[in-house]
């Protein structure tokens, strides 16, 4: 993987969630990103999941969303 994008494990806070989805919109209308449809979930239904795809590289990676109280959201590398 030589992307340079990086994993966030968790995000730290909502606000740095927030932050990181205004970045990744801004990436798509730049064209460094594009939206992918999410082939397959990684955690449960009511959690919202989106997959990117990086233009430069093509690799994969998803966005999982917060969980309040339990799960800060996460940015994982896929493929
Ligand atoms: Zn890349």
């Amino acid at each position: 993987m030589n992307c340079h994008w990086e994993n966030i494990d968790t995000f730290r806070s909502l606000n740095e969630f927030e932050s990181f989805v205004a970045w990744m919109e801004n990436q798509i209308e730049t064209g460094r990103a594009i939206e992918v449809s999410v082939e397959k979930k990684s955690a449960g239904k009511m959690i919202s999941e989106r997959w990117f795809s990086c233009t430069n590289c093509q690799s994969k990676w998803r966005l999982v969303y917060p969980d309040p109280g339990y799960f800060s959201g996460s940015f994982l590398f896929i493929e």
